[in-house]
Protein backbone atom coordinates (compact mmCIF):
# COMPACT_ATOMS: atom_id res chain seq x y z
CA UNK A 1 0.00 0.00 0.00
CA UNK A 2 1.35 3.78 -0.92
CA UNK A 3 1.20 6.06 1.83
CA UNK A 4 1.16 9.06 -0.46
CA UNK A 5 3.13 12.12 -0.37
CA UNK A 6 3.42 13.76 3.41
CA UNK A 7 2.85 17.39 3.49
CA UNK A 8 4.19 18.88 7.05
CA UNK A 9 1.65 21.30 8.56
CA UNK A 10 4.10 22.90 11.27
CA UNK A 11 2.62 24.72 14.28
CA UNK A 12 4.41 27.72 15.99
CA UNK A 13 3.45 30.26 18.32
CA UNK A 14 6.07 33.07 19.44
CA UNK A 15 8.74 34.09 17.62
CA UNK A 16 10.67 35.86 20.23
CA UNK A 17 14.26 36.99 21.65
CA UNK A 18 12.72 35.93 25.19
CA UNK A 19 12.97 32.43 26.17
CA UNK A 20 9.52 30.98 27.15
CA UNK A 21 6.70 27.98 26.15
CA UNK A 22 6.11 27.79 22.85
CA UNK A 23 8.88 30.25 21.39
CA UNK A 24 10.96 30.13 18.90
CA UNK A 25 13.82 32.78 19.04
CA UNK A 26 13.74 34.91 15.65
CA UNK A 27 17.35 33.49 15.08
CA UNK A 28 16.58 29.82 14.49
CA UNK A 29 13.35 30.54 13.00
CA UNK A 30 15.13 32.61 10.53
CA UNK A 31 17.20 29.18 10.34
CA UNK A 32 14.51 27.48 9.50
CA UNK A 33 12.99 30.21 6.96
CA UNK A 34 16.55 29.89 4.95
CA UNK A 35 16.26 26.25 5.31
CA UNK A 36 13.36 25.86 3.32
CA UNK A 37 14.28 28.89 0.84
CA UNK A 38 17.88 26.88 0.25
CA UNK A 39 16.61 23.30 -0.81
CA UNK A 40 13.60 24.47 -2.53
CA UNK A 41 10.60 24.06 -0.04
CA UNK A 42 7.58 26.06 -1.22
CA UNK A 43 5.31 27.42 1.44
CA UNK A 44 1.85 26.57 0.63
CA UNK A 45 -0.97 29.33 1.31
CA UNK A 46 -4.00 28.35 3.30
CA UNK A 47 -5.92 28.12 -0.10
CA UNK A 48 -3.26 26.55 -1.74
CA UNK A 49 -3.06 24.04 1.20
CA UNK A 50 -6.97 23.47 1.16
CA UNK A 51 -6.80 23.19 -2.53
CA UNK A 52 -3.86 20.36 -2.16
CA UNK A 53 -6.55 18.12 0.39
CA UNK A 54 -9.42 18.98 -2.29
CA UNK A 55 -7.27 17.17 -5.14
CA UNK A 56 -5.81 14.18 -2.97
CA UNK A 57 -2.51 15.12 -4.17
CA UNK A 58 -0.04 16.56 -2.26
CA UNK A 59 2.86 18.56 -3.75
CA UNK A 60 6.50 17.34 -3.36
CA UNK A 61 8.74 19.83 -1.14
CA UNK A 62 5.53 21.76 0.06
CA UNK A 63 5.13 22.80 3.29
CA UNK A 64 2.13 24.62 5.57
CA UNK A 65 3.74 26.92 8.31
CA UNK A 66 1.14 27.73 10.98
CA UNK A 67 0.86 30.33 13.91
CA UNK A 68 -1.32 30.14 16.44
CA UNK A 69 -3.02 32.94 18.62
CA UNK A 70 -2.02 36.04 16.86
CA UNK A 71 1.21 37.65 19.20
CA UNK A 72 2.66 40.76 18.37
CA UNK A 73 6.15 38.98 17.89
CA UNK A 74 4.74 37.59 14.76
CA UNK A 75 4.33 41.37 13.51
CA UNK A 76 7.80 42.45 15.15
CA UNK A 77 9.86 38.77 14.27
CA UNK A 78 8.11 36.42 12.06
CA UNK A 79 6.65 38.92 9.64
CA UNK A 80 10.04 40.40 8.46
CA UNK A 81 11.70 36.96 7.60
CA UNK A 82 8.91 35.43 5.50
CA UNK A 83 9.02 38.73 4.00
CA UNK A 84 12.83 38.29 3.47
CA UNK A 85 12.79 34.67 1.92
CA UNK A 86 9.46 35.67 0.01
CA UNK A 87 7.69 33.04 2.20
CA UNK A 88 3.91 33.18 4.09
CA UNK A 89 2.12 31.41 6.70
CA UNK A 90 -0.66 31.13 8.33
CA UNK A 91 -1.77 32.82 11.60
CA UNK A 92 -4.64 31.52 13.53
CA UNK A 93 -6.26 34.77 15.17
CA UNK A 94 -8.25 35.06 18.26
CA UNK A 95 -10.83 37.37 16.78
CA UNK A 96 -11.72 38.57 20.12
CA UNK A 97 -7.92 39.94 21.64
CA UNK A 98 -7.10 41.90 18.82
CA UNK A 99 -5.85 45.68 19.11
CA UNK A 100 -6.58 48.93 17.69
CA UNK A 101 -4.17 51.60 16.67
CA UNK A 102 -1.17 52.19 14.45
CA UNK A 103 1.10 49.87 13.30
CA UNK A 104 3.89 49.36 15.51
CA UNK A 105 7.76 48.99 14.30
CA UNK A 106 9.29 45.53 13.16
CA UNK A 107 12.70 44.21 13.53
CA UNK A 108 14.95 45.74 11.21
CA UNK A 109 13.11 49.31 12.15
CA UNK A 110 13.56 51.60 15.27
CA UNK A 111 11.95 51.54 18.08
CA UNK A 112 10.90 48.08 18.14
CA UNK A 113 8.40 47.22 20.74
CA UNK A 114 8.93 44.87 23.84
CA UNK A 115 7.45 41.61 23.31
CA UNK A 116 6.21 39.76 26.49
CA UNK A 117 7.05 36.17 27.38
CA UNK A 118 4.41 33.30 26.86
CA UNK A 119 3.70 33.57 30.75
CA UNK A 120 3.49 37.34 30.40
CA UNK A 121 1.26 37.19 27.33
CA UNK A 122 -0.91 35.03 29.31
CA UNK A 123 -1.30 37.48 32.29
CA UNK A 124 -1.27 40.65 30.46
CA UNK A 125 -4.65 39.17 28.80
CA UNK A 126 -6.24 37.77 31.96
CA UNK A 127 -5.35 41.42 33.07
CA UNK A 128 -7.05 42.59 29.82
CA UNK A 129 -3.45 44.11 28.65
CA UNK A 130 -4.35 42.92 25.59
CA UNK A 131 -2.52 45.07 23.46
CA UNK A 132 1.01 45.09 24.67
CA UNK A 133 1.00 40.97 24.10
CA UNK A 134 -1.00 40.45 20.89
CA UNK A 135 -1.63 42.17 17.45
CA UNK A 136 -3.49 44.94 16.36
CA UNK A 137 -5.90 44.89 13.17
CA UNK A 138 -3.28 47.59 11.37
CA UNK A 139 -0.78 44.74 11.69
CA UNK A 140 -2.84 42.08 9.85
CA UNK A 141 -3.97 44.53 7.35
CA UNK A 142 -0.03 45.50 6.69
CA UNK A 143 1.19 41.58 6.90
CA UNK A 144 -1.46 40.71 4.40
CA UNK A 145 -0.78 43.62 2.35
CA UNK A 146 2.55 42.37 1.95
CA UNK A 147 1.35 39.00 1.21
CA UNK A 148 3.49 37.06 4.57
CA UNK A 149 0.43 35.75 6.00
CA UNK A 150 -3.22 34.79 6.07
CA UNK A 151 -5.65 34.93 8.80
CA UNK A 152 -8.18 32.76 10.30
CA UNK A 153 -10.16 31.83 13.24
CA UNK A 154 -8.78 30.32 16.32
CA UNK A 155 -12.01 31.30 17.84
CA UNK A 156 -13.66 35.14 19.32
CA UNK A 157 -12.15 34.05 22.92
CA UNK A 158 -10.29 30.99 22.92
CA UNK A 159 -12.79 29.49 25.78
CA UNK A 160 -12.64 26.02 26.84
CA UNK A 161 -16.27 25.72 26.89
CA UNK A 162 -16.06 22.03 27.60
CA UNK A 163 -14.13 23.40 31.11
CA UNK A 164 -16.64 26.11 31.84
CA UNK A 165 -20.05 24.80 30.94
CA UNK A 166 -21.90 21.39 32.33
CA UNK A 167 -24.93 21.25 29.95
CA UNK A 168 -24.14 20.09 26.40
CA UNK A 169 -27.28 22.25 24.80
CA UNK A 170 -25.47 25.38 26.43
CA UNK A 171 -22.09 24.58 25.78
CA UNK A 172 -22.73 23.93 22.25
CA UNK A 173 -24.71 27.55 21.71
CA UNK A 174 -21.73 28.83 23.53
CA UNK A 175 -18.95 27.86 21.35
CA UNK A 176 -21.67 28.45 18.34
CA UNK A 177 -21.82 31.92 19.62
CA UNK A 178 -18.27 32.44 19.89
CA UNK A 179 -17.25 30.82 16.17
CA UNK A 180 -20.27 32.89 15.09
CA UNK A 181 -18.54 35.95 16.72
CA UNK A 182 -15.07 35.05 15.12
CA UNK A 183 -16.68 34.45 11.72
CA UNK A 184 -18.47 38.21 11.60
CA UNK A 185 -15.17 39.56 13.07
CA UNK A 186 -13.02 38.14 10.05
CA UNK A 187 -15.91 39.18 7.60
CA UNK A 188 -16.09 42.85 9.04
CA UNK A 189 -12.64 43.39 9.07
CA UNK A 190 -10.83 41.40 6.36
CA UNK A 191 -14.05 41.22 3.80
CA UNK A 192 -14.34 37.69 3.99
CA UNK A 193 -14.94 34.60 6.90
CA UNK A 194 -12.96 31.63 6.72
CA UNK A 195 -13.91 28.44 6.35
CA UNK A 196 -10.21 27.35 8.96
CA UNK A 197 -10.37 27.14 12.26
CA UNK A 198 -8.02 26.37 14.76
CA UNK A 199 -8.98 24.56 18.48
CA UNK A 200 -7.72 26.33 21.04
CA UNK A 201 -5.65 24.03 23.11
CA UNK A 202 -6.62 21.67 20.18
CA UNK A 203 -8.93 20.46 22.19
CA UNK A 204 -12.11 19.40 20.16
CA UNK A 205 -14.62 16.11 20.55
CA UNK A 206 -17.38 15.19 18.32
CA UNK A 207 -19.55 17.76 19.20
CA UNK A 208 -17.43 20.84 18.84
CA UNK A 209 -16.72 19.38 15.57
CA UNK A 210 -20.43 19.21 14.61
CA UNK A 211 -21.03 23.01 16.04
CA UNK A 212 -17.82 24.16 13.61
CA UNK A 213 -18.79 22.22 10.91
CA UNK A 214 -21.99 23.86 11.01
CA UNK A 215 -20.97 27.46 11.72
CA UNK A 216 -18.99 27.07 8.08
CA UNK A 217 -15.52 25.31 8.74
CA UNK A 218 -14.78 22.85 6.47
CA UNK A 219 -10.58 22.95 7.87
CA UNK A 220 -10.20 21.57 11.45
CA UNK A 221 -6.50 22.36 12.52
CA UNK A 222 -5.66 19.88 16.16
CA UNK A 223 -2.52 19.51 17.57
CA UNK A 224 -2.39 15.79 17.09
CA UNK A 225 0.61 15.15 15.62
CA UNK A 226 0.77 13.99 12.29
CA UNK A 227 2.04 15.02 8.70
CA UNK A 228 -1.03 15.59 5.83
CA UNK A 229 -1.67 13.32 3.48
CA UNK A 230 -4.43 12.64 0.41
CA UNK A 231 -6.69 10.82 2.75
CA UNK A 232 -6.30 12.93 5.75
CA UNK A 233 -9.87 14.35 6.70
CA UNK A 234 -9.88 18.44 6.36
CA UNK A 235 -11.86 18.32 9.95
CA UNK A 236 -8.73 16.86 11.61
CA UNK A 237 -5.60 17.81 10.50
CA UNK A 238 -2.27 17.14 12.31
CA UNK A 239 -0.17 19.60 12.67
CA UNK A 240 4.02 19.26 14.09
CA UNK A 241 5.43 21.50 17.02
CA UNK A 242 8.44 23.26 15.86
CA UNK A 243 11.09 22.96 18.60
CA UNK A 244 13.24 25.92 19.24
CA UNK A 245 16.70 24.96 17.38
CA UNK A 246 18.79 25.62 14.79
CA UNK A 247 19.17 24.31 10.71
CA UNK A 248 20.74 21.44 11.27
CA UNK A 249 18.10 19.91 14.01
CA UNK A 250 14.91 21.25 11.29
CA UNK A 251 16.86 19.54 8.27
CA UNK A 252 16.68 16.54 9.84
CA UNK A 253 12.90 16.63 10.57
CA UNK A 254 12.35 18.19 7.36
CA UNK A 255 14.19 15.08 5.66
CA UNK A 256 11.97 13.08 8.00
CA UNK A 257 8.58 14.28 7.61
CA UNK A 258 9.36 14.97 3.80
CA UNK A 259 9.47 11.90 3.09
CA UNK A 260 6.52 8.85 2.46
CA UNK A 261 7.75 6.07 4.74
CA UNK A 262 9.98 7.55 7.15
CA UNK A 263 7.45 9.87 8.32
CA UNK A 264 5.10 7.02 8.90
CA UNK A 265 7.57 5.46 10.47
CA UNK A 266 8.63 8.02 12.80
CA UNK A 267 5.49 8.99 13.87
CA UNK A 268 4.59 5.87 14.90
CA UNK A 269 7.45 5.47 17.44
CA UNK A 270 6.82 8.46 18.45
CA UNK A 271 3.14 7.01 19.55
CA UNK A 272 1.31 9.79 20.16
CA UNK A 273 4.39 11.89 22.23
CA UNK A 274 4.15 15.73 21.25
CA UNK A 275 7.35 17.50 19.13
CA UNK A 276 8.87 17.66 16.34
ZN1 LIG B 1 -4.22 29.11 21.21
Amino acid sequence: MSLGQPLPVLMYHHISPKPGLVTCSPDNFRAHMQWLADNGWKTLSTDEFAQALTDGVMPKKSVLVTFDDGYLDNWVYAHPVLKEFGQRATLFLITGWMGEGEVRPHAGQPGVPDVPTHGQAMAAAADGKLDTAFLRWSEVEAMRAAGTFDFHSHTHSHTRWDRQIADQGERDQALADDLAASRATLAARLGEASPHLCWPQGYYDAAYQRVAQAAGFTHLYTTAPGVARRDTDPVRIPRLVVKDKPANWFCGRMGLYGRPLLSALYLGLKSGKKGF
